[in-house]
């Protein structure tokens, strides 16, 4: 191929925001020369692999910005540890319906259970297919929220907790909240109902929510939004994170 028109192709590419191609053209046309490629499988070729890069690229600006402590996948999640949890709703979950219809999932269970973790890779799976995901803890979203609210921010903070297709809200139920703060909550919830998903895990029943919030009534109306179309995991097993820690101390004590 002539200099100059691998200089102009160069350009053009630089131009429509392919910066892939203008680095790979090269190697394009040494795959093409090498495998006698048709121009239709060419273009598709070089079509499809840009795809790919811009694809790969927005998924990992996507999860810079979703603040996840961790990138875990449901691969990495031993179903066989809890032998109580049907792998199929896990994984029913995974195919993203729920988020498709801005429905909610729900992860309830004790400490070390595996609740962070399944909403972490459920969140990841989004954000690769696409859609904009932010993770907090509840104590984290109020604290920012009450911060906002005392500078006469908090229409522009909310924005923070409802912008996102997906909003993963970690720990609910760890810390009771006050009323004004239960109220920042029911905030969040009712202005994402039906319009994005929410994924949040909670070591707390649903009745118990009314001693999180500190108020029966302000539970109920956040409950009345979570729950309408929601899909809810009971995780009721042992501590992954004591399983280890367990054994260890057992082999310490046949030792000694
Ligand atoms: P929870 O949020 O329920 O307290 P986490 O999701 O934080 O629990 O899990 C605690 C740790 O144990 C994490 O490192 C997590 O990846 C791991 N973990 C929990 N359950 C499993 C499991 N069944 N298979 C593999 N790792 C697990
Ligand atoms: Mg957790």
């Amino acid at each position: 191929m002539s200099e100059l028109v691998s200089t102009r192709i160069r350009n053009t590419a630089g131009k429509l925001g392919l910066p892939h191609l203008t680095e790979t053209i090269s190697e394009y046309i040494r795959r093409a020369d090498e495998g006698k490629m048709g121009y239709l499988d060419f273009l598709d070729l070089v079509l499809s692999e840009e795809l790919a890069v811009r694809d790969d690229r927005r998924f990992r600006q996507g999860l810079r910005l979703s603040r996840l402590p961790h990138h875990k996948t449901l691969d990495e999640y031993d179903f066989s540890f809890q032998s109580d949890l049907d792998p199929r709703k896990v994984k029913d979950l995974a195919t993203l319906s729920f988020v498709e219809a801005k429905a909610n999932a729900a992860l309830l269970g004790p400490p070390g259970v595996g609740k962070t973790h399944i909403a972490v890779s459920l969140a990841v799976a989004a954000c690769r297919a696409g859609y904009s995901i932010y993770f907090t803890s509840l104590d984290d979203m109020v604290r920012n929220l009450k911060a906002a609210e005392a500078a006469g921010r908090l229409t522009n903070k909310l924005g923070t907790y409802l912008r996102p297709s997906v909003l993963v809200v970690d720990e609910v139920g760890y810390q009771p909240l006050e009323r004004a703060e239960a109220n920042l909550v029911f905030q969040v919830i009712s202005k994402r109902y039906e319009k994005g998903s929410i994924i949040l895990t909670s070591n707390k029943t649903f009745s118990e929510w009314g001693q999180v919030f500190g108020d029966e009534v302000l539970a109920t109306a956040i409950l009345d939004r979570l729950l309408h179309h929601c899909e809810v995991i009971s995780i009721n097993g042992p501590s992954y994170r004591l399983k280890n820690r367990l054994k260890a101390i057992e082999r310490e004590n046949d030792v000694a």
